[in-house]
């Protein structure tokens, strides 16, 4: 039996992000599979009454809001202090999930040891267990799923890997807005926040539609705008392997795999990419994936709905030929 399901919010330049939309599907599925539970939702910020209205719309039965110039920016301190205080004082949370972004997964551990809570991080899924739930995520770069599940009736963290859920539907419901009292002294704060840089990229790749990515077949970076211009016609955004990110031809906001970004888009082109698992764990669940390598054994092939064997400097360009004509059309 849940009680109360803790979503936490992320607000990026002024607006919540879509992976903390996404995490109220988690909750409406434990709050399914439990048969009970309060949904509730933390956002922290400069102004979180303004989030309130679109957090019920999508489900949330209660949003707690944190006023703090503190907030401004993350930081562990503040934002673990602040939600470890509504928990210890509530009562009745017992499940706190949290986006698995950058900021989450600094977000969720700290929350966990705080809390003496079991976490479990990166869940894509869950279901009815003999007792409980059984929470389910990739492990081994997303060759293998693991079965996680808690001991006890303690809190349990969860993160939840971005883009595993849909967004729930929205309606006009509204709900409970709570404003807590925070207890952070600016001074007391041990990071400073200085300078923000902003991703260099025009679409932000976990948003893009299409994607086109490079590999170190791609050959050096002067050969990039064949690239950029495939994914320019499509409104897309450009991605890039470890490979192309370690040899300094495009900075690592644009890195997919384990050690970058995971996408879902519509259609993935991937370059000049072989296909190595750590590479596949960022991008294997596109909707439809599109490889272009001349070694017909590259492992991309494996994982690609349409396989081009070929030169990709051949290739890329008659795409991008091709989509051009049919898009004046
Ligand atoms: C702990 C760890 C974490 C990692 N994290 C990541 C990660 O997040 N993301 C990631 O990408 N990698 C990651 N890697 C690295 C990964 O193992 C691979 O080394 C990397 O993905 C290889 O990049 P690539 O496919 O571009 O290069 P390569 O493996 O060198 O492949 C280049 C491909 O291009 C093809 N090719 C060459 N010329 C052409 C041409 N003209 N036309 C068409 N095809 C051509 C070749 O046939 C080849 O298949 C990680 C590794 C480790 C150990």
């Amino acid at each position: 039996m849940a009680k109360e399901i803790l979503c936490i919010v992320e607000i990026d330049e002024n607006k919540i992000k879509k992976s903390s939309i996404e995490v109220l599907s988690l909750a409406n599925k434990i709050k399914e599979l439990e048969g009970s539970g309060i949904i509730s939702t933390v956002v922290l910020a400069e102004e979180p009454q303004d989030f309130a209205k679109e957090l019920f719309n999508y489900g949330a039965e209660k949003v707690y809001g944190g006023k703090s110039s503190s907030f401004k920016y993350y930081r562990t301190q503040p934002f673990v202090k602040t939600v470890a205080n509504l928990i210890s004082s509530n009562g009745n949370i017992d499940y706190v999930l949290v986006p698995g972004t950058g900021n989450g997964r600094d977000f969720a551990p700290y929350l966990g040891a705080k809390l003496k809570a079991g976490v479990i991080a990166d869940v894509i899924d869950v279901e009815k267990a003999d007792e409980g739930l059984n929470f389910i995520r990739p492990c081994f770069a997303g060759n293998l799923l693991y079965w996680g599940k808690f001991n006890g009736d303690g809190i349990k963290v969860l993160s939840v890997r971005p883009k595993a859920f849909p967004l729930p539907e929205k309606s006009d419901k509204t709900g409970e807005y709570v404003e807590l009292s925070v207890d952070i002294k600016e001074e007391e704060v041990p990071v400073r926040v200085l300078e923000v840089m902003k991703e260099t990229g025009k679409i932000s790749l976990q948003d893009a539609d299409f994607i086109v990515s490079a590999g170190r077949g791609i050959g050096g970076p002067d050969n990039l705008k064949i690239i950029q211009e495939l994914a320019d016609t499509l409104g897309g955004a450009v991605g890039a392997s470890r490979a192309v990110v370690d040899s300094g031809w495009i900075s690592y906001d644009h890195q997919v795999g384990q050690t970058g970004k995971t996408v879902k888009p519509k259609i993935y082109i991937a370059c000049g990419i072989s296909g190595a698992i750590q590479h596949l764990a960022g991008m294997r669940t596109s909707d439809i994936i599109v490889a272009i390598n001349k070694d017909p054994e590259a492992p991309i092939f494996k994982v690609a709905t349409y396989g081009i064997v070929d030169d990709l400097f051949k290739v890329v360009p008659v795409l991008t030929a091709e989509i051009k004509k049919r898009l004046v059309k």
